[in-house]
């Protein structure tokens, strides 16, 4: 079955990139095996993978699973994977296919449902199957689209889960938030980018070759080459209190922001503000007794990456801020290209946090007040921080009265 894989081998190079090349022999098992990978890749995703045929059939499914049978998810077939892939935890280079990092999500086993077999239902573009893993279980299908909007280079499937004692109603997402870890180290993905913490326990490589598991870490690649540079940056907290220590609060530790939708026009009428849609990295602020957590849309606790807007925000007082991390080029317009570069290269003091709503101000949430009314609290709230934009008009549009 080596053949399957020379797609996968063709776009990457072993030189550069720490994933296996699929050389090792994995055992076989009686039963078919699974890994899902949370891939902070140019866009977040998860990569779902099931044995099959000797090899890893593999979806880029671009929200992540839902446990709510009408969150359908777009899945992009990419390449096959060899299945010693399914032990991979760790960073790949910049620059190089799939960069970014990637954490062992879920794994477990599956098997197919219905009379076809997997490949028969694969090629009919209807396959059902069903995942006993440790944070997924359950019926899914995977349905082929008709219609393939790239102009057939991707072959897209929706990944949708079937009713039964795993699914739920709503919040089908709420799953990939509880669940921040990796299933295979425990490790958060800030901790495997910076090939910090345990190795992962391996599952599709036997006890007799783990060694090979060292080459995985991230002894090799962007991570390793920062830490000895010594460039990886350090945590601003230097005070962080313990859960004990740490008084009850109001305030929730994280709110999944409101994201952009694209519409054909702008809403008009009353009732509407424009805003600017800031190319950066969305990031919610939360202050609580000078301690300022920064966490992307998804949740994950990027503190560390910004640790001169961090300072800069220990000292007002406790609320949770919504707002876009962003680096400025010449002309002061945001450039998402720069943006990266100062994160990649740990140089990011001269990045902008631009404040565009407040949602909690103390103990108070302010959720249920216009938008208009939260943009006064919060430009009143930051007259006194020089370091911190707040931007109230442009080019987005939401409506004055809407709720976060
Ligand atoms: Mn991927």
């Amino acid at each position: 079955m080596a053949d399957n894989l020379s797609r996968y081998r063709a776009k990457r190079d072993f030189k550069k990139t720490a994933e296996p090349s699929g050389e090792v022999d994995v055992r076989s098992s009686n039963r078919r095996r699974f890994v899902i990978q949370k891939h902070d890749a140019s866009r977040l995703h998860y990569d779902l993978r099931l044995e099959l045929d000797g090899v890893f059939k593999s979806w880029a499914v671009t929200r992540g699973p839902s446990l709510d049978p009408s969150g359908k998810r777009l899945a992009v077939e990419v390449e096959d994977h060899p299945l010693d892939y399914g032990d991979f935890e760790g960073t790949i280079p910049k620059g190089q296919y799939g960069g970014g990092t990637v954490m062992l999500w879920d794994r477990g086993y599956w098997e197919t449902e219905g009379n076809r077999t997997p490949e028969e239902a694969l090629a009919k573009g209807d396959f059902k199957f069903r995942l006993e893993g440790d944070r997924l279980h359950g019926s899914f299908v995977l349905v082929r689209m008709r219609n393939d909007r790239d102009g057939g280079k991707r072959t897209n499937w929706l990944l949708i889960k079937h009713h039964d004692a795993f699914s739920v109603d709503e919040d089908g997402a709420a799953v990939l938030e509880k669940n921040l870890k990796s299933v295979a180290s425990g490790r958060t993905m800030d901790a495997i980018a910076s090939g910090n913490g345990r190795k992962p326990k391996p599952f599709m490589l036997s006890e007799a070759v783990v060694e090979a598991d060292a080459v995985w870490d991230s002894s090799q690649g962007l991570a390793a080459e920062e830490r000895k540079d010594g460039r990886n940056i350090k945590p601003i907290a230097s005070k962080k209190p313990t859960s004990v220590e740490r008084p009850s609060s109001a305030m929730p530790d994280f709110i999944a922001p409101q994201l952009c939708e694209t519409l054909d026009r702008p809403p008009s009428g009353k009732g509407w503000i424009h805003e600017i849609k800031f190319d950066g990295y969305r990031i919610q602020m939360r202050v609580e007794n000078g301690e300022v957590t920064l966490k992307t849309r998804k949740g994950l606790d990027w503190t560390k990456k910004w640790p001169a807007i961090g300072s800069a925000a220990s000292s007002i007082p406790d609320c949770i801020i919504d707002g876009e991390i962003c680096a400025l080029d010449e002309n002061g317009a945001p450039d998402f290209a720069a943006l990266q570069a100062a994160l990649s290269e740990n140089k990011t003091d001269e990045l902008v946090y631009f404040a565009f709503d407040l949602l909690f101000a103390g103990d108070e949430d302010l959720r249920d007040l216009e938008l208009t009314e939260r943009k006064d609290r919060l430009a009143a709230l930051l007259s006194m921080l020089a370091t911190i934009r707040f931007f109230a008009s442009s080019n987005i549009s939401r409506p004055a009265g809407m709720r976060c």
